[in-house]
């Protein structure tokens, strides 16, 4: 099992490469037409001779991948074109921090690592720009004017990182850390003793941050607005034992206050005037889901495409997955988007279902983080914040870096947060997606938060007695 996939797989994540490939069956190699034809600019490219259903997914990460091999395992003979903007074999973001801290090659971020899988499965992967989708003529247009027709159309183009919140990000030397490129760029300019600024302390920054310190790099983190990080997803307490860890760990962090601009350099110029010069600066201050290009298509959207549980959008034969979808959230019942892979994964296979007919519906999204930072393993589950009416047990050990927070309404689980713990975060993820009531456990839990594997066992020989 490769190493990214452990914390997944002590969840029971979908999201693994591995079991990826072991839940789909193999399946005789096709040839569609449009693997053997070349593109021809400004027509239409994917044209089939018999009345085959044709299939166009718009990106190529994980939900794209999943939906593809859905759609060619139930059907060997329907057209499947999937368009991506790298030009490489799609490939895992999550895996980004385990090739930069040097535990794997780049191409051990492959989604699928056979030579050749794609093709071997009659799957056209199509390295270009959608630009435009006419619903109306049922077809996607790309940046070099070709044309690719499709009955049912999966929208799967994740996200991508915001612009840094300071004038001068275009400077030499300033990268994000999104794509493999990325990860090359990063590789190539950095050395042990490099002076690195990492720009947010968000989720993405906190898991950069191991990788960083494991290749030698002196380290600033500069906080994001709030001062604290990981605020989108852990509390105070937990935020602040991250930082404290990292500062341990000999990483300086500064308040974003302090800075004005990005100079060339690069460099950060502070509030005084002053100059700090660095050999990189990653930008990671949050993301936004790649919707503009729907513009004039009258797919409904707000901070994501808006999806139903059948991750259909408001215009026929069109649906969304992944990354870019704000869909049905476990928790609240409402519409959000949870940008992690093994929600990519489900929405990629439900979606696929549904395109081709069947009546898939997705029970939600579950808010879900697993995070380590330096080597310090912190999570949050559902509703991590806690809720209206709820309450809340904590157990607290600032010294030895564990805390865990067990948010509860009624006697459900409803969220947790756990850092420095990584015994019972299976359970605290199934307790909370299988709404198990925990009757007089929720007592002992409130006393001593450890108690959960007790309590889930417990629980578990109950219902299954009745
Ligand atoms: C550094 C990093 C670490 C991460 N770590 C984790 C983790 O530990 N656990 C976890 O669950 N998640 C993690 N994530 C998030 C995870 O990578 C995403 O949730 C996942 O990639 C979403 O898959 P997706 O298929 O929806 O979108 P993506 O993987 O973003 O793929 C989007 C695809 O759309 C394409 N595209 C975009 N616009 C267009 C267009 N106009 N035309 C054609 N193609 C287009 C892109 O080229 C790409 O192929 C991490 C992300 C990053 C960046």
């Amino acid at each position: 099992m490769g190493i990214f996939c452990k914390i997944a797989a002590m969840l029971g994540f979908g999201s693994c490469d591995k079991e990826d490939a072991e839940t789909v069956a193999p399946v005789e190699p096709v040839k569609t037409q449009e693997t053997v034809t070349k593109p021809q600019p400004k027509e239409v490219v994917n044209t089939v001779e018999t009345n085959e259903k044709k299939y166009v997914l718009i990106g190529a990460g994980p939900a794209s991948v999943r939906a593809a091999e859905t759609l060619r395992k139930a059907d060997a003979s329907c057209s499947i074109t999937m368009i991506g903007l790298e030009k490489e074999s799609p490939y895992s973001r999550m895996a980004l921090p385990y090739y930069l801290s040097g535990m794997i090659e780049d191409t051990g971020t492959h989604l699928r690592k056979g030579e050749g899988h794609f093709e071997g499965l009659g799957i056209n992967h199509v390295f270009a720009k959608v630009d435009k989708i006419d619903a109306q003529k049922h077809n996607v247009t790309v940046d070099n004017g070709d044309v690719y027709d499709y009955d049912k159309l999966m929208i799967a183009t994740g996200s991508r990182p915001a612009n840094s919140p300071f004038p001068g990000a275009d400077n030499k030397g300033v990268v994000n850390c999104w794509t493999l490129e990325d990860g090359r760029e990063i590789l190539n300019t950095i050395k042990p003793g490099s002076k690195v600024a990492l720009l947010g302390a968000g989720f993405v920054a906190s898991i950069i941050i191991e990788a960083m310190l494991k290749r030698g790099v002196d380290l600033t983190v500069m906080m994001g607005r709030t001062g604290r990080m990981v605020s989108r997803m852990m509390d105070e307490t937990a935020g602040d034992m991250i930082k404290s860890w990292c500062e341990a760990k000999g990483v300086t962090t500064i308040l974003p206050a302090s800075i004005k601009s990005i100079e060339a350099g690069p460099a950060l110029k502070r509030d005084d005037d002053s100059l700090t010069e660095y050999d990189l600066i990653i930008v990671a201050t949050g993301v936004y889901s790649n919707i503009e290009f729907l513009e004039g298509s009258g797919i409904e959207t707000d901070s994501g495409i808006l999806v139903d549980a059948g991750l259909r959008t408001n215009v026929d034969d069109i649906f969304a997955a992944g990354d870019v979808a704000q869909g049905l959230d476990f928790s609240t019942g409402g519409q959000s988007v949870h940008a992690i892979q093994p929600t990519a994964v489900d929405h990629g296979r439900i979606a696929a279902v549904n395109m081709m007919g069947g009546a898939a519906a997705y029970k939600g999204s579950l808010c879900m983080n697993v995070l380590d930072t330096a080597g310090l393993v912190s999570t949050s589950f559902g509703s991590w914040g806690g809720v209206e009416g709820g309450e809340t047990a904590t157990l607290v050990d600032l010294e030895n870096y564990k805390y865990i927070r067990l948010n509860f309404k009624d006697d459900l689980l409803v969220g947790a947060i756990t850092v420095g713990r990584t015994d019972s975060i299976g359970v605290m993820r199934g307790l909370i997606q299988s709404e198990v009531s925990l009757g007089d456990w929720k007592e002992k839990l409130t006393e001593d938060p450890t108690l959960l594997m007790n309590a889930y066992l417990s629980r578990s020989l109950d219902i299954a007695r009745n």
